[in-house]
């Protein structure tokens, strides 16, 4: 790697021999939903304090074994990503701005005091699981296979500090249309009585506690007839979604979004955010109250509310929800237009100007 100066990694490959066969596939691929089938292989690295990154394997899908004092399982030390790769209309398969996401999950493992995982091992793991289950990729609308690269903390031992022996892997998981029949605008529930992060701690992490903290107020939505929940901070700042950044369209043409070190920093948001400004946009980071965005919707200053990420890529939010009131939300074009220039992008459909696809 010509900015590392690491040599690739060489992968022992073991075949599945009960892989799922084209017909099976086909079924899947013709309505896979999210996160419910799973590839014919997985791919995984070992890190241990003495040996460093070692033992790379590509090898069948299925269960892991783990040692039941295994410290991910009782201190949750773990980190994930989330990327996809996409099929273009020539048949070549592209995964959008994969190193973005690889220095994103460094920084994840430094905050969960994991091994930082080179970024050239991480877009290699991609093109190995990619090289033997390509076919996994599939070409309808809106779909993708989505990849999941995780790592976690498996060292037998029950002491509190930085497991000396982690594990990568990375899963495939193929993703349908999130919205069949169209974009939806989503509801939102506004938690006042939960904090998805607090200062100094993980929510610039991509880390499981994170979203096994927001999991009781995403029912506390559903029991409001919400879609999602919108956390803020505890000076009353909005921070983000569950599992999504939120973006605010100004009347002036101004988008804002919230800039905090407790916020995720979506690789999706920053995208998009690019286009709004190639398109003579102004874009504000900044830090932006729940009375601003209530005034702002009610004085007609805010056009536009909407959420991205990359499952949903962006999402209009219709409604805002809280213990005391209903907000409707203004609805305009620009974030279904930003929506369609990226996924153009994405799929092929127009040109990559800012070189964020790499072909696997
Ligand atoms: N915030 C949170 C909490 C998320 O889980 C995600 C999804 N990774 C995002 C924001 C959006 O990030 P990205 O655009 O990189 O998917």
């Amino acid at each position: 790697d010509p900015d590392t100066g690491l040599d690739p990694l060489e992968f022992a490959v073991t075949r599945n021999l009960t892989a799922k066969s084209p017909a099976q596939r086909a079924e899947i691929l013709a309505n896979p939903g999210f996160g419910m089938s799973f590839t014919d292989h997985m791919v995984d690295i070992c890190w241990s304090v003495r040996g460093g990154w070692h033992r790379p394997r590509v090898s069948p899908y299925g269960p892991i074994s783990l040692d039941p004092a295994a410290a991910v399982l009782h201190y949750g030390q773990e980190v994930f990503e989330g990327v996809k790769a996409y099929r273009h209309a020539d048949g070549s398969i592209h995964t959008f701005r994969p190193d973005q996401n690889a220095r994103r999950m460094q920084r994840s493992a430094r905050r969960l005091a994991l091994p930082e995982l080179p970024v050239p091992y991480f877009v290699q793991s991609l093109r190995e699981l990619i090289a033997i289950d390509g076919d996994w990729v599939p070409s309808g609308d809106d779909q993708s296979l989505y990849l999941r690269p995780f790592m976690f903390a498996k060292e037998a031992f029950l002491g509190v500090r930085p497991a000396h022996k982690v594990a990568y892997y990375l899963i495939a998981s193929p993703a349908g249309a999130y919205f069949k029949g169209g974009v939806q605008p989503v509801s939102i529930w506004l938690s006042e009585d939960y904090a998805r992060a607090g200062r100094g701690g993980t929510g610039a992490a991509k880390t499981g506690g994170n979203y096994a903290a927001s999991l009781l107020p995403q029912s506390e939505a559903y029991e409001h007839e919400c879609d999602q929940v919108v956390f803020l901070d505890e000076k009353r700042n909005v921070e983000e979604l569950g599992g999504m950044n939120i973006v605010f369209v100004y009347k002036d043409g101004t988008l804002v979004t919230p800039e905090s070190p407790s916020i995720l920093e979506g690789i999706t948001r920053d995208s998009i955010l690019q286009l709004a400004r190639d398109r003579g946009h102004r874009v504000q980071g900044r830090a932006i109250s729940l009375d601003e965005w209530r005034e702002g919707v009610a004085s007609g200053d805010i056009t536009e509310v909407f959420a991205c990420g990359t499952a949903a890529v962006v999402t209009p939010i219709g409604t805002l929800k809280g213990r005391d009131f209903i907000d409707a939300q203004p609805t305009g074009s620009l974030a279904l237009e930003l929506r369609q220039e990226l996924t153009d992008i994405q799929y092929g459909r127009a040109e990559d100007r800012h070189n964020w696809l790499v072909r696997l």
